[in-house]
């Protein structure tokens, strides 16, 4: 279960995050919509601690992120530490990612050694699986280069769920594809989320949202505006923000 309590985050005078609390249990997901700049990507980010957010708490399963506390003070863990939460959360980008030098299978093997000290067989064998999973078992010796964008975003994915992570944060895992490449990941999205996989997506991809999310969010100006079933926020949305906006993207 993964708890967000009144988040805030500011650059400079810019008050990106204000106040931002939510839940999502295990095993849900979770699809974030909002206009551009309305504090989406921050919000994810604050989730592993990649931002250091200035008020508030985010929690994973019970465990306080980039923080232990003390009586009511709470101290930064150490760098170190925060890796190794960070390696329970996974996290895919827009623009994938992948280590240019390395194959589809050395990218999706290579945390599992560094992070969770899995022998080189063990990391091989679970590599090969997983990018089985994603269907792309027969181009395990391709460099980032040699894939389109839909088979290495099919790769970053893979090398998330090698961690085997308690959630999986996705920054508009689609918006940088050719339109024909949107469907295969989309798919693996789908996939991930039939097998329980804890899930939080921010896309524009409203069929997506309405076909997959348990919860729908609609953030804007570093605020959620309001939250619900897709049902509730794409079909009836209470606020008059989410209608423009849905009335943009639709
Ligand atoms: P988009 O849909 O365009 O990806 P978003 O909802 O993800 O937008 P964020 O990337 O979270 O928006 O940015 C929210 C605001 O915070 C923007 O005004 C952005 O310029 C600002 N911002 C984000 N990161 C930084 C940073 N590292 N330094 C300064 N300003 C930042
Ligand atoms: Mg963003």
């Amino acid at each position: 279960m993964i708890e967000i309590t009144d988040v805030h985050k500011s650059f400079g005078r810019a008050h990106v995050l204000r106040g931002v609390s939510l839940t999502a249990e295990a095993g849900t997901v979770t699809v974030i919509l909002g206009p551009s700049g309305s504090g989406k990507s921050t919000l994810l980010r604050s989730i592993n601690h990649l931002e250091k957010v200035d008020r508030g708490t985010v929690r994973v399963d019970g465990e306080l992120i980039g923080y232990r506390q003390n009586g009511n003070r709470l101290y930064e863990l150490s760098e170190r530490q925060i890796l190794r939460q960070r390696a329970t959360i996974g996290f895919v980008f827009q623009n994938f990612n992948l280590f240019p030098h390395l194959t589809a299978l050395q990218n999706v093997a290579e945390a599992q050694i560094s992070a969770l000290r899995r022998t080189s067989s063990q990391a091989y064998e679970k590599a090969h699986e997983l990018l089985a999973l994603v269907d792309l078992w027969d181009r395990a010796g391709a460099y980032p280069r040699q894939l389109s964008g839909g088979q290495q975003q099919r790769v970053a994915i893979a090398r998330a769920l090698a961690l085997e992570p308690k959630l999986i944060l996705f920054d508009e895992p689609t918006s940088a594809l050719d339109p024909e490449l949107v469907g295969e990941v989309l798919d693996v999205l789908r996939d991930l989320a039939a097998s329980g996989t804890t899930m939080i997506v921010v896309t524009h991809e409203i069929g997506f949202a309405r076909e997959v999310a348990d919860t729908v969010v609609f953030m804007d100006e570093g605020r959620i505006v309001e939250q619900g079933t897709p049902a509730e926020v794409l079909d009836n949305p209470r606020h008059e923000r989410t209608r423009a906006f849905l009335s943009k993207v639709l």
